[in-house]
């Protein structure tokens, strides 16, 4: 829990920074998201009438599963600009942060993570991780005879079909 201290802040405001244990995020049976390591935030408080503003930024570490491979991979979800008002009427000895933290930095787990740009997910047909090789499927509908074959035929039925790929695109008539 990030609770912070209200007594401190002063006529400039009040600076905090720490670390908080990733369970904050609770994330413990999320399919898709973990934490890995601990939340830290830097936060400063100002008074501005009847409310206290607080700002600052974010960082934690986390554990994403790929949304094409499946396997988990380590990134960091920053928050640049956290920024919210509390009501500060009735003068709280402590101000409890935590639900709002964990919000934004839940807001920055994409929805679909990807362990890298160029990741080649895995064989849709065998399963395996084609980031590790591939693995001597031909994926149906592509390879290199089908349309080919058929493109040959609907072109010129004695010409023997075009080496290499599908040829140029052409809308099919039949
Ligand atoms: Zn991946
Ligand atoms: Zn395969």
């Amino acid at each position: 829990m990030i609770r912070i201290a209200t007594t401190q802040i002063g006529e400039n405001g009040y600076a905090v920074a720490g670390d908080e244990p990733g369970d904050l995020l609770d994330l413990a049976h999320d399919p898709v998201a973990r934490a890995a390591g601990p939340i830290r935030y830097e936060l400063t408080l100002d008074r501005a009438g009847q409310e206290l503003i607080v700002r600052g930024r974010l960082e934690a570490p986390l554990r994403l599963r790929c949304s094409r491979c499946a396997q988990f991979f380590s990134t960091t979800a920053r928050v640049s600009s956290f920024l919210r008002a509390y009501e500060w009427a009735d003068h709280p000895e402590f101000l409890d942060v935590s639900a709002d933290v964990r919000e934004d930095i839940l807001l920055e787990i994409p929805g679909f993570p990807l362990c890298r740009a160029g990741c080649q997910g895995l064989c849709p047909q065998c399963g395996q991780d084609l980031n590790d090789g591939a693995c001597g499927c031909v994926p149906p509908g592509d390879g290199p005879s089908r349309w080919a074959a058929l493109d040959g035929w609907q072109a010129s039925p004695g010409r023997p079909p075009a080496p290499g790929g599908p040829g140029p695109k052409r809308r099919k008539t039949t």
